[in-house]
């Protein structure tokens, strides 16, 4: 075994690595950006170097130096994680030209199948099933247009380089061909530096199911099963599990055959991921496809590991220094049920429009380490309370893996562990993750790409817990408080919401951005009655440590976790949560007058397209703008009719959160 290895990457799956690294007794070195300098992964690590500034390009991605921090430290492997470096071939090259281990496949398989298009010819000749379509050399569009007629509509044109979801248009009608052509082009060119495509046909009501494999350098070669990663969003997966639901032994098989055939085809050494697209056929049988192999561990490997019992980065080193496959196919078995859910700084309600702040509350369920999670969850997250989520990087907070014997009660504990995955601060996927698990399409294994769109009445724009539930939580706090200052000094009173000793107290709230108003009365017996919005409510609070508090409210009896951040107060319920903050009228003023002059940015990116220019007439609700910011793209609407008077930025520029894109005048 190696006695030290150097971490390419960051966040949650560089600490991931350092865990078993250090299981293993394998001393680890971190490398940094300066966003990074005390983030959770560099303290995970044994030593840390600086690699230089946020944004990957200037750290995560400057190979030379990463490489000569590898030589400084003494390590003898590098292990990249997934993204930055993972899938790129010549930094691959370059550490075993540089002496030292990559730990991942060898350039050559990642060369082989880093474009789409030359990975499939390589699939069709190993036999792989492939999507009908076109993935030739020749890019002329009046060749692919034919081709597109040829597989019959709707029709997939996807960018050869295209990685994360993006670079991708359906195209539904013939006489739309030439134009998303040519907008897929312009993408591929700007996102991936390379514009070409290949055209499949669109596969309706897809599901993606994908195959874990694991090959050694002695031309032993296994899979472990596979991953349905279906529910998704804009093609980035959102929840994962295995096994597959409905998946038959025989299908199973077949897949895992197939997914060990790609591997081999291109001389595959270590954790890779094929990836098939799969239609279920009226008979209820499923006909799979391949897409794409990913030549690196995956982010939602922690579900392959919950139901098979095998650590993979583990495995990953020691097929690095040479050692066979622990096991062989027929002693791996799958056991019980396992879920994925991506925690991600985002607000799902604003097209998961990403969010960048302080973590400022980070509570998780009781959890264990990696691996094992039998009736615990597994929690895997490069923050701590209090870090900032920047703009430079993913908007993933954590992943929260979860066990079941069967899928039923991988379903219940995922959602009981999302009802106690507390976080304030910033806007987060968890209460419309804990709405997909609910949903009846999840509920009842109807998976598909499309499920998120199909379910969407249920999953935006919910209501949040009941409003006498959260004052409730506010009123528990305060009162709390005033018992906690029953002889306390006065003037050591900060907190802005004592209840002094009055027997009646009115606090002006601000309930998920509504004006409530809310007072508490002493009656003489020692009950409290609350107000709120002139609705009479019983409650009796009692503090239970550690933010919890035991409320009735009307009879009731509830579990809630109260925190105070500043001015605003979070409160958690089973059912769900609320932000409760001072009702400030100031604040308010301006409300309805509606921001003329200008289209801000409304997070830190990079502007990736216009879609008006200088004097252009434009109308409330037109696409201005497209903006990139962690990983995602964002498109901008006119707020108002009116004509644009000057683009503010250039194509490819950075742009601060609230930046001006463009001025935008009423019309004449
Ligand atoms: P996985 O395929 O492992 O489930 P993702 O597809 O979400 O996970 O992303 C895996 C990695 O692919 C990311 O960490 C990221 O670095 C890379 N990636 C994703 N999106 C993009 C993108 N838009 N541009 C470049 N790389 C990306
Ligand atoms: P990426 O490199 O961005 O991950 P993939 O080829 O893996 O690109 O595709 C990403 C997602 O796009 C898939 O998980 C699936 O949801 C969707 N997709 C890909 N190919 C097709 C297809 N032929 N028909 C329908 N959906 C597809
Ligand atoms: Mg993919």
């Amino acid at each position: 075994m190696f006695a030290k290895i150097l971490i390419a990457n960051r966040g949650e799956i560089a600490c991931r690595v350092a865990a078993t690294a250090r299981q293993l007794g394998v001393k680890t070195v971190a490398v940094y950006s300066d966003a990074d300098a005390r983030a959770r992964h560099v303290q995970a690590c044994d030593e840390a170097v600086h690699v230089g500034g946020n944004a990957a390009r200037d750290s995560y991605l400057r190979w030379e130096r990463i490489i000569e921090a590898a030589h400084a430290s003494g390590a003898q492997a590098i292990h990249p994680g997934y993204g930055f470096l993972s899938e790129n071939a010549e930094f691959a090259q370059a550490c075993a030209d540089a002496g030292l281990v990559f730990i991942g496949p060898p350039a050559r398989s990642i060369r082989d199948m880093g474009s789409k298009s030359a990975a499939k010819a390589l699939m069709e000749k190993a036999g792989v099933p492939l999507v009908p379509g076109y993935h030739g050399q020749d890019n002329d569009p009046a060749l692919l247009a034919r081709e597109a007629g040829r597989i019959g509509y709707p029709v997939l044109i996807k960018a050869s380089a295209g990685g994360g979801g993006r670079g991708m248009r359906r195209v539904d009608r013939a006489e739309d061909f030439a134009q998303a052509l040519g907008s897929c082009q312009r993408e591929a060119k700007a996102s991936f530096g390379n514009e070409h495509v290949l055209v499949e046909r669109y596969v309706t009501k897809p599901r993606h199911i994908e195959i874990q494999v694991f090959c050694d350098t002695q031309g032993h070669a296994v899979y472990l099963f596979e991953r349905d990663c279906s529910v998704q969003r804009r093609h980035q997966k959102v929840l994962e599990e295995a096994p597959a639901p409905g998946m038959s032994a025989v299908r199973r098989a077949e897949m895992g055959e197939a997914a060990v055939a790609a591997a081999r085809a291109v001389g595959y050494v270590g954790a890779g991921t094929v990836e098939f697209i799969a239609e279920e056929l009226d008979d209820g049988d499923l006909r799979f496809y391949f897409m794409e192999m990913n030549t690196r561990l995956q982010v939602e490997h922690p579900v392959t590991e919950a139901i098979t019992g095998h650590d993979l980065v583990e495995w990953q080193l020691r097929v690095a220094c040479g050692e066979p496959l622990p096991v062989t196919q027929d002693q791996l078995q799958i056991r019980g049920h396992a879920i994925e859910a991506r925690i991600c700084a985002e607000n799902p309600d604003a097209n998961f429009l990403p969010a960048t702040g302080r973590l400022d509350v980070a509570r998780w369920p009781a959890h264990v380490a990696f691996v094992r999670s039998d009736e615990l969850p597994r929690v895997d997250t490069g923050f701590l309370e209090g870090d900032n989520i920047s703009p430079y990087y993913d908007s993933m907070i954590a992943k929260l893996i979860v066990w079941g014997a069967d899928r039923q009660q991988a379903l219940a504990r995922l959602d009981a562990a999302l009802a106690q995955t507390h976080l304030v601060g910033l806007h987060t996927n968890v209460a419309f993750l804990r709405r997909v698990v609910a949903s009846r399409s999840f509920a009842t294994a109807e998976l598909d790409t499309a499920l998120i769109e199909r379910e969407r009445p249920a999953l935006f724009d919910a209501p949040g817990l009941p409003l006498p539930l959260a004052t409730a939580g506010v009123a528990a706090h305060a009162l709390a408080y005033e018992e906690t200052l029953q002889d306390a000094d006065p003037w050591s009173r900060r907190d802005g919401w004592r209840l002094y000793g009055g027997a009646r107290r009115r606090f002006d709230l601000e309930v998920e951005g509504q004006h409530r108003t809310m007072t508490l009365e002493r009656l003489h017996d020692g009950a409290t009655v609350m107000v709120v919005d002139g609705a009479r409510h019983g409650v009796s609070t009692r503090a239970l440590g550690h933010d919890g508090y035991e409320v009735m409210l009307d009879g009731a009896r509830h579990r809630l976790s109260v925190y105070c951040v500043g001015e605003t107060v979070a409160v958690f319920a089973a059912g769900g949560s609320a932000k409760v903050g001072q009702f400030d009228p100031i604040a308010h003023a301006g409300d309805g007058a509606g921001a003329e002059g200008s289209l801000a940015a409304p997070m830190p990116g990079k502007v990736v397209s216009y879609l008006a220019k200088a004097g252009d007439t434009v109308k409330r609700g037109q696409v201005l703008a497209v903006m990139e910011a962690m990983k995602m793209e964002h498109t901008l609407h006119a707020p108002h009719d009116g004509v644009v008077a000057e683009l503010l930025y250039a194509v490819g520029d950075q742009v601060a959160e609230g930046g001006a894109l463009l001025r935008l005048e009423a019309a004449p």
